[in-house]
C-alpha cells in the first residue's frame, strides 16, 4: 500500500511572518490525521520559522529547488545540507516553472535527484508535457523521455523513496485539470517506464502525485484514481482553510 502524499507549492509567496500565521491558522487540525504525508513546500526564506511552527503538527516541510552540489561559489543558490540543517525533508525538483523560466534541463533535474538523495531529502520529481506536445498525442513520449532522464543512475533502493509529481503544464495556475482518468492514464503509463528501469515492485512501490488546478473539489475524485497517490497543489495551497479542506477531502 502506498501511502497518500498531499504537498502544497507555495511558489514565491508568503513572507516568513505569512508562513508562520498560515501555520498558526491550520492549528491543530493535522494532528490526529494518520495515513497520509502532509508536506509544505515554501520559499527558502520561510523555511526556518516554518521548522519551528510546524514541530507537532504533522506536517513536513519541503523546498522548490536546490543546487545539487554540496558547496561552492555559486551566488545566490542553496546547498542540499543547507536544507537538510532546517529540517527539511523533501525537495521539488523539475517543477515546469523552473524548466521554463530557470533553465532547468533533464540533466540539471538527474544530478539534483541524486544529490537529494544522498542528502536524505525525499525528492519531488516533476514530469509534464506541454499543450502543443498534448494536442500532438506526444504526451506520453514526453513523460517517458522526463521519467528515464530523472531516474538515470540512481539505484534501485533509492528509487523506490522517490515521488514523480505528473504535471500537465496547461493544467497549472490555469484552472484547467486533466480528467481524472486521463490523469490516471498517464500516471499508469509512468508507473509502467519505471517497472522497466528497475522492476514490478519498484514500480509499485513508488509514490505519484497530480498536479494541476488541485482544489478541495476536485482532489477526492483525482484521489480515488488506482494511479494517483497524492497531490502537488500550487493555487489552493495557499490559504489555510482551503490546505485544510484538501487534506481533509484527500484522506
Ligand atoms: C504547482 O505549482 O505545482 C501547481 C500544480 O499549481 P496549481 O495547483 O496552482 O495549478
Amino acid at each position: 500500500m502506498r501511502k497518500p502524499i498531499v504537498a502544497g507549492n507555495w511558489k514565491m509567496y508568503k513572507t516568513p511572518s505569512e508562513a508562520v500565521n498560515f501555520v498558526r491558522e491550520v492549528g491543530n487540525s493535522f494532528v490526529s490525521v494518520t495515513g497520509i504525508d502532509i508536506v509544505i513546500c515554501a520559499p527558502f526564506t520561510a523555511l526556518d520559522r516554518l521548522g519551528e511552527a510546524v514541530a507537532g503538527k504533522n506536517m513536513a516541510l519541503g523546498a522548490q529547488n536546490m543546487h545539487f552540489l554540496k558547496e561552492g561559489a555559486f551566488t545566490g543558490e542553496i546547498a542540499p545540507g543547507m536544507l537538510v540543517e532546517l529540517g527539511v525533508k523533501y525537495v521539488i525538483i523539475g517543477h515546469s516553472e523552473r524548466r521554463q523560466f530557470f533553465n532547468e534541463t533533464d540533466e540539471s533535474v538527474n544530478m539534483k535527484v541524486k544529490a537529494a538523495l544522498a542528502a536524505g531529502l525525499v525528492p519531488i520529481v516533476c514530469v509534464g508535457e506541454k499543450l502543443a506536445e498534448r494536442e500532438v498525442g506526444d504526451t506520453f513520449k514526453v513523460v517517458d523521455a522526463q521519467t528515464r532522464a530523472a531516474f538515470a543512475g540512481v539505484s534501485q533502493e533509492q528509487a523506490k523513496d522517490i515521488v514523480i509529481a505528473y504535471e500537465p503544464i496547461w493544467a497549472i495556475g490555469t484552472g484547467k485539470t486533466a480528467t481524472a482518468q486521463d490523469a490516471n492514464e498517464v500516471c499508469a503509463h509512468i508507473r509502467q517506464t519505471v517497472g522497466t528501469l528497475y522492476d514490478g515492485e519498484t514500480a509499485q512501490a513508488i509514490r505519484i502525485q497530480y498536479g494541476g488546478s488541485v482544489k478541495p473539489e476536485n482532489i477526492a475524485e483525482l484521489m480515488e484514481q488506482p494511479h494517483i497517490d497524492g497531490a502537488l497543489v500550487g493555487g489552493a495551497s495557499l490559504q489555510p482553510q482551503s490546505f485544510v479542506a484538501l487534506v481533509q477531502a484527500a484522506h
